[in-house]
């Protein structure tokens, strides 16, 4: 008899819910919208209807534990998520001891961008490497460390957020409060920010011209289309992001020495645009011992990273 695991992957924008075996495969999934906007409690109720539909699906004495992956910043190991930018209303919500209460199985919780790395590691672009970094660029920069076959947590489970170096001791302020992160200076975000800025100050740009005045419309896919078109304006956003982010590159090779950095998000799709500056930066600033057998590259798991982390997590019972 197959026994199996339940993913729970809890975004700011949608809940998956999946059943998994131990090589991570999904057998069966629910995705709803998170509608976050509701509250802790409501989302909470739907969590735990969705989990409970699938256990009932294949008899709860077949289901061994169930992982959750959720936005922090969280505490994995007494399960409660101290708050979140993605999920409005949440302080100290214990999500572990109320999932476990409803449905009388283990429960384990774990740091989105941290079960990310773990499933890229285990299961994905990673895979046979024991020390990596992982890398998410999308709106914002998270990330996660793996050392020696195991993520770093830190004392408080805190520990892996690499979109939060600063970089800039007087750079933009980012959303976590600090100044010049990785964050504030290569994300979607960041690059969309500056781009406004630019039209706004009159620059003769596509962008501008993709935009069609409505600075609202100026977001990272649209200054890469302007790049894709040539623009030297997007193109040289994106340099200067890809440069950020060897910067940080070059931090964390300092830091932790991996052999392999994966990169995931969307606008790491921008590919040469942002990965040729980085090169060029690790080149230029840290000695080849360190870069020269440390390849950076695409992450393999695409949307079910989320749910292949958390089922790892679940299987593994925490100790990861
Ligand atoms: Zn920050």
């Amino acid at each position: 008899m197959e026994e199996w695991v339940i993913a729970v992957d809890l975004g700011g924008t949608l809940l998956r819910v999946a059943l998994c075996n131990n090589q991570g495969e999904i057998q069966a999934r629910h995705v709803e919208p998170t509608l976050a906007e509701e509250g802790p409690e409501s989302v909470l109720m739907r969590l735990i209807a969705s989990v409970r539909r699938l256990g009932d699906s294949v008899g709860w004495d077949r289901i061994q534990a169930i992982g959750v992956s959720s936005p922090g910043p969280l505490d994995p190991w007494r399960g409660v998520i101290h708050w979140s930018p993605n999920l409005p209303g949440w302080h100290q919500v214990p999500l572990v001891e109320r999932l476990q209460a409803a449905v009388g199985r283990p429960v384990f919780l774990g740091n989105d961008a941290n079960l990310a790395a773990l499933a890229e590691q285990r299961r994905g672009a990673g895979r046979g490497q024991s020390d990596l970094v992982y890398l998410t660029i999308s709106t914002g920069i998270g990330g996660g460390v793996i050392s020696h076959g195991r993520l770093v947590l830190g004392r408080g489970g805190l520990a892996g957020e690499v979109g939060h170096m600063t970089l800039e001791a007087n750079g933009p302020r980012c959303n976590c409060g600090n100044i010049g992160c990785l964050e504030a200076l290569a994300s979607g975000t960041a690059i969309a920010r500056q781009a406004r800025e630019l039209v706004a100050a009159g620059a003769r740009t596509r962008i501008a011209d993709l935009a069609a005045g409505d600075l609202d419309r100026i977001d990272a896919r649209l200054v890469h289309q302007a790049a894709s078109d040539g623009d030297v304006v997007a193109v040289d956003l994106f340099r200067k992001a890809g440069v950020y982010l060897g910067i940080g590159l070059v931090n964390l090779m300092y830091l932790f020495n991996p052999a392999l950095f994966v990169i995931g998000g969307g606008v790491a799709k921008a590919g040469d645009l942002l990965f040729v500056p980085m090169h060029a930066t690790l080149r230029a600033r840290i000695h080849e011992i360190y870069w020269k057998d440390c390849p950076v590259v695409p992450a393999a798991l695409g949307d079910d990273v989320g749910l292949i982390g958390a089922a790892i997590l679940a299987w593994e019972r925490g100790e990861v």
